[in-house]
Order: structure tokens, then sequence, then C-alpha cells
């Protein structure tokens, strides 16, 4: 394949700004395309948040002072280069400080639109500043989907982009960028209205992610079973009939891990290292990890693990009645790092105090105690309500920690269920989003762990999965080839 240019633009890359597992897949996804020889560039906002001093900041040349026309008056924006990691692709840092030294990377402040506008429109004046004729532009979620859209109606005269063709990433349809329809004119799209979908403008909105669905070339998702999910009333959060008109450009891939980031054989993070081969490790980082949490040592159970934004999404209220009852009646141990709504935050602080010793809830960002976590734990709980991908059940995987899943979006397509019969399975997989289910996989799971043999062989299989970027990153190359010489994508 002829090397690419592919401009990859995305809210959040990793570790530089993260909330989530976009931020993993901005960092990793173009570190793979970069290695494989394509001219990848990742464009994202300089928030406040980043240490503005590093010295491996550049500016670049000819991206000093863009002046974009936003709400009637110009921004001007600097663009500065640094690399995703040091074999990672080229990192261009929009700087543009009114709009991204903010308190968090996202907000509710009444210009949340115009921040997320001028870095789609920053991103493509930079390209043609630097005369960059990018083949792919990648973009991810609702904060960048304006680019198709600009690139047809504001930008369509600059022959740069004649060939370009878009791809949109949606890695959660629940987050889609709406805002009130008069807004349109602080976008700089005032007289190309009806551009908008006429259903929203009728209700007097725009949503930035339908927008993109409408205009990208290919939209992706980050699994085969999200992308069927969100094209139905169940999943689609709104976004169905949009999806499903685009239906032969909708495609599934699910997203890789970073094995130079989340590996147990040469984890940082961790207090020992351990492969499949070595598991004596694994068992050193579950002691250490209670000891440094203040709980009892030597459960004989297992210790359960979370790391998760505290959101409805990842299925909590289906815990609320059932930890207690497992907490009183069995010597486990229950580790949970994460925040996020009060009301699941409050519950997991008073399991805290209900089970001195068996509970410990760490309430906030904390990446090394992820990755401890991981490696401490026995069983890790995911019972998402929906889930797109889902990362930390191939984390927990590859440390020889068994996912316990609710069996919808990427953990339907990456878990497999435990059978002790023939010795085949992953993790622990229920179906229905119900509370009884939740409990069944966990009392599951509790049984499995007391056969020694059958566990090891469950944490084995795990550990032996493949979903390295090496093997993911292809479907992704697969995809801008069929793009560019006009096939399906499908
Ligand atoms: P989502 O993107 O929906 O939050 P994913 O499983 O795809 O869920 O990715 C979550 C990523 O964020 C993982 O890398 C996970 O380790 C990390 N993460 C989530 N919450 C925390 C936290 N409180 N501290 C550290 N890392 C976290």
């Amino acid at each position: 394949m002829n090397p690419l240019r592919i401009c990859f633009v995305s809210s959040e890359v990793a570790p530089f700004a993260k909330t989530g597992g976009l931020a993993d897949v901005s960092a990793a996804l173009p570190g793979f395309l970069a290695r494989a020889g394509h001219d990848v560039r990742v464009f994202m906002p300089l928030y406040g948040s980043i240490d503005q001093g590093r010295d491996d900041f550049k500016p670049v040349h000819g991206l000093t002072d863009i002046q974009v026309d936003m709400a009637g008056r110009q921004v001007a924006g600097s663009v500065y280069e640094t690399v995703t990691a040091p074999d990672g692709a080229p990192l261009y840092l929009l700087d543009c400080p009114e709009y991204y030294h903010r308190e968090a990377l996202y907000g509710s402040d009444p210009d949340e639109h115009q921040r997320f506008a001028m870095f789609c429109r920053a991103t493509i004046e930079s390209c043609q500043r630097l005369q960059w004729r990018p083949d792919i532009v990648h973009c991810n979620d609702w904060h960048t989907a304006l680019i198709p859209l600009y690139l047809r109606t504001l930008y369509a005269w600059d022959q740069l982009f004649n060939d370009s063709r878009t791809v949109l990433t949606i890695h959660n349809v629940a987050y889609q960028g709406v805002f009130k329809a008069g807004i349109i004119g602080d976008l700089g799209m005032a007289g190309h209205e009806k551009m908008f979908h006429r259903e929203d403008l009728a209700a007097d909105r725009i949503n930035f992610l339908r927008t993109g669905i409408l205009y990208a070339d290919a939209i992706t998702t980050v699994s085969e079973t999200y992308a069927r999910e969100i094209q139905t009333p169940e999943y689609g959060m709104g976004m169905e009939d949009t999806l499903k008109s685009r239906g032969g450009s909708v495609v599934g891939i699910v997203n890789g891990v970073d094995c130079s980031i989340w590996s147990p054989e040469h984890d940082p993070n961790i207090v020992r290292n351990f492969s499949a081969g070595d598991l004596d490790g694994k068992r050193i980082n579950r002691d250490q990890l209670l000891m440094e949490l203040g709980l009892s040592p030597e459960p004989g159970g297992p210790v359960l693990g979370i790391v998760s934004r505290l959101a409805s999404q990842k299925g909590f209220d289906l815990m609320f009645g059932i930890l207690p009852e497992i907490l009183a009646g069995n010597d486990v141990r229950l580790v949970v790092l994460g925040s996020g709504a009060k009301s699941y935050e409050s519950y997991f602080a008073t399991l805290q105090l209900e089970f001195p010793g068996k509970v410990c809830f760490y309430r906030g960002f904390n990446a090394r105690l992820a990755h401890r976590i991981e490696a401490g734990s026995d069983i890790f709980l995911m019972p998402s309500r929906f889930e797109p991908c889902g990362l930390n059940q191939m984390y927990s995987m590859r440390y020889g920690t068994v996912p316990l899943v609710r069996k919808t979006g990427g953990l339907a397509d990456t878990v497999k269920m435990w059978n002790p019969d023939d010795n085949s399975g992953t993790g622990f997989v229920f179906d229905h989003y119900d509370a009884d289910n939740f409990r069944w996989a966990l009392q599951s799971a509790m049984n499995a762990f007391s056969d020694r043999d059958g566990w090891r062989r469950l944490m084995q299989n795990g550990m032996a999965q493949d979903y390295s970027w090496d093997t993911q990153g292809r479907h992704y190359l697969n995809l801008y080839s069929r793009l560019l010489s006009g096939r399906p994508v499908r």
C-alpha cells in the first residue's frame, strides 16, 4: 500500500488529555499508522491542563496566528508540535487559551460549540497553510464531526481537499453535541442552514454528531455488535434512523490494545512483572494492592476490581443490591477506582464504610492505580448497560484478570463465556440487563474461582487473546483503501 496522508482529529489523546477510551485509541491507532509508514498527523486542542512549558512542544512554522471567524469575530490560534509517544505519530496541539484553558476538557459554558467548531476549522486551515493534502481526514466523536460538512461548504472551494475522504468514528453515540439552532451563525454556517438535519432544525436544535453521520464518507464505530445496536431504537439514542440511512457506510472495528502500555510483562506501574507462563507475579501484585489500599490480606475468595467512569452506562445500578449480599456472605475484596455521578460515588463510599477491610473506593482518576488494579484483581466487573467497545475488559484479559461483562457492544465481541467442560472461554457473560443475571454471573465466577486449575486455564485463555493494534489497525487501513478506490466500505 502506498503511504497515505492521514489527518487524525480528536478532542483527547493519551497521555496528554484523557477522560476515557477515546484518548487511548487516539494515541495508539495513529502510532500504528505511523509505524506502518503513513504520514499521519494527529490534531488536538492544547488544554490548560497540559503542561504548557514542555520543551518538546515546538511552534509549527506557518501555523502561528491562524485567524478563524467565530461568532462574528476573529479568534486566533497557533499550533505546537510534539509526538504522541517516542515511537508514535506527530501531534499538533491547537493553542487557543480563551477556548481551551478551562477547568475540564468538556463543559457546559455557553460557547462550548465554538470551542470545538474552532478546533475543526483550525485543523482544516492548518492543512491549507501547510499545503498538506490529506487522503483521509479521520474525525472522532461529535467534537470533530463538523469537519465533513465544513469541507463540503466553507472549504469546498479549495482543491486541496478534492481527493480527501472523511471518516467519522463514533466512540459513544450517547454524546452528540446538541445545541440551539441559533448557533449556526457562530459556526460560520449562516446561509447553509439547509445542510443541517431538517427535523433537528424544526425542533430548534442542531446536532454535531448527526451532522457528521450525514456527511462523512464512512462512519465507523468501535465494535461490530455496537455498529448493529446503534441502528436500533434501544441503543441508537435518536441516531438510529440517520445511521440506517447510511447503513452501507457504517462499519464496526473493535479497538486494539496499546501493548506498549498494557502488558504485564513490562508494565512499570506494577510491583512485579508476570506473564501467562509465570503467574507468580500476579499473586504478588494482588497482595501489594490489598496492602496499599488498606484491605485485609489473603482473602479466600477473589479480589473484584472496577476502573470506570461512574456513569449509568456502566451498569452500576445492577450492583446496588447484589454487592452488599456478596460482600456479607463471602471472603472477597472489592476495589473501585472512578469518579462521576454523585449517586454512584456515594454508593461506593457507603459500601466502603459498611465493609471495612473488604472494600476500597478510590474516588478520582489515577492511571497508575488503574494498572495496579488490572494486575492485582481476579475478576473485573463491567456489567454495562451499553458499551461501544470497552477497553478495560481487554486490558483485564491481558493481565490474567477475568472479565465479568454483559453481552453488549464490544463486550459481546471480545469476551466469551467460560465453559469448564472443554476449558474454552475467557470470562463470564450475561445477557439481560437485570440484577438477577448479574448475580448469576458473579456467583458463577466465584464458584469457578475455587477450582484453581480451571481458573488458571481461564486466565491463560484471556492472556492469549490478540487485540493488538497491529491486528486491529489493519482494518482501518483496509477501510481507507476502499474509500480511496471508490469501493464499498463493507
Ligand atoms: P469509556 O471510554 O467509556 O470511559 P473504556 O473502557 O473504553 O471506557 O476506556 C476507559 C479508559 O479510561 C481505560 O483506559 C481506563 O483504564 C481509563 N479509566 C477510566 N476511569 C479511570 C480512572 N478513574 N482512573 C484511571 N483510568 C481510568
